[in-house]
């Protein structure tokens, strides 16, 4: 059977998981966790980077350090995974969704500004497969509204926009490293930011409210609860997982991409003859191979061949149906416009078997079951 996705281990996660065993710090912010940090700010480029927990209480985060609060309103693709949306509901706000692009399936930089109310706060761009937002516009219309930007940049660790890494473009930026992601720790993520005036207000957020990681560095001889706070802090086991994966990134880059090109070569008959459309990467981006999907030509055309691939043992999957549609979505948000793109392109497409473990002859099998099923017409 091929699987939709298998977590990567590229081998020395388990010495790894030992010495922070033998450290016997298994809690947050011990030696692994700060080598990852440190890691990620060196290549990066990017002032501060806090591992946590997940990409959601990243998002969770950013949220609360942008000063999100009841009756705001949020922007935000409705083509995306729940917690880009839950992160800003827990505030108080409402969101507001913008159609996507047909092209690249994020938000279309041309219809934020017609979203934007006296209410609104933030801009929260998805990078959908590691394809990198036209950040350049994004950016010009928060500072044009005065807005904060906090790009969720779940599916984008080590893709860039003209040359900058997602995630440090705008105020705030969301890592995952669930294990469906390309550098993983089981579940985990980062929240990246440049200005040094959210470093206090973040350390005590993550701390429960407290200023413990001011008392490590010996800044306070004591400490105290501050003010509002959770627990965002991952173990030191699990970072000692993810330490493995991003010394030895190039490794998972390298397959992923391999992995990429041959789906992207193998198929393009299929597009010429009309069948399907490829993914499409801008000139401005340069993408991580997070994600290899088709589109077809309409739902009934996906779930037929979703259960093709199933029937000769290959999995794959389609992936959001739009937040505006679901029965939180219509409490806590709006669409803005027309939804043009939004459901019509989502129904379309299918996600095919992309992970670091994935053999040539898995490879080769899902792409001669796509070229060998009939029905991409009806
Ligand atoms: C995976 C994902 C998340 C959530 O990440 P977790 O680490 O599982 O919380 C958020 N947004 C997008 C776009 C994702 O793909």
């Amino acid at each position: 059977m091929v699987d939709f996705n298998r977590p990567p281990f590229v081998g020395k996660e388990l010495d790894y998981i030992k010495e922070a065993v033998d450290n016997k710090k298994l809690c947050g912010d011990g030696m692994f966790t700060k080598k990852c940090s440190a890691w990620m700010e060196e290549h990066f480029h990017s002032r501060h980077v806090l591992l946590t927990t997940s990409c959601t209480h990243a998002l969770e985060m950013a949220a609360y350090l942008a000063g999100i609060g009841p009756g705001d309103e949020v922007i935000m693709p409705s083509y995306t995974f729940v917690s880009t949306a839950d992160a800003f509901v827990l505030r108080g706000a409402k969101i507001v969704f913008v159609d996507i692009r047909p092209d690249t399936m994020n938000i279309d930089e041309d219809k934020i500004e017609a979203a934007i109310t006296d209410k609104t706060k933030a801009i929260v761009p998805v990078h959908y497969a590691g394809v990198a937002c036209e950040m350049d516009k994004i950016m010009e219309l928060a500072d044009k509204y005065h807005l904060k930007v906090i790009e969720d940049a779940a599916q984008g660790v080590n893709a860039y926009y003209k040359g900058k890494a997602l995630g440090t473009i705008g105020d705030f930026g969301c890592f995952s490293f669930h294990e469906t992601k390309n550098y993983t720790m089981g579940e985990g993520g980062a929240l990246l930011f440049q200005e040094d005036v959210y470093l206090e207000p973040a350390e005590i957020l993550r701390e429960k409210g407290t200023n413990r990681s001011k008392f490590f560095r010996g800044q306070v001889d004591k400490y105290t609860w501050m003010n509002y706070g959770s627990s965002y802090l991952p173990s030191d086991m699990n970072a000692a997982y993810l330490y493995a994966q991003l010394e030895e990134h190039e490794k998972i880059d390298e397959k992923r991409m391999q992995v990429y090109s041959y789906y992207d070569e193998m198929l393009k008959p299929l597009a010429q003859k009309g069948l399907i459309e490829q993914p499409y990467v801008p000139e401005s981006a340069v993408h991580n191979a997070h994600m290899y999907y088709i589109k077809v030509k309409n739902i009934g055309i996906r779930t037929s061949l979703i259960q093709y691939m199933k029937e000769h043992e290959i999995m794959c999957v389609f992936h959001y149906i739009p937040l505006h549609s679901s029965p939180a979505g219509l409490t806590f948000g709006r669409f803005s416009g027309e939804d043009r793109y939004t459901t019509k392109e989502s129904e379309r497409l299918v996600r095919l078997p992309m992970f670091y473990s994935l053999a040539e002859e898995e490879m080769e099998r899902v792409v001669q079951c796509l070229l060998s099923f009939t029905y991409y017409e009806n």
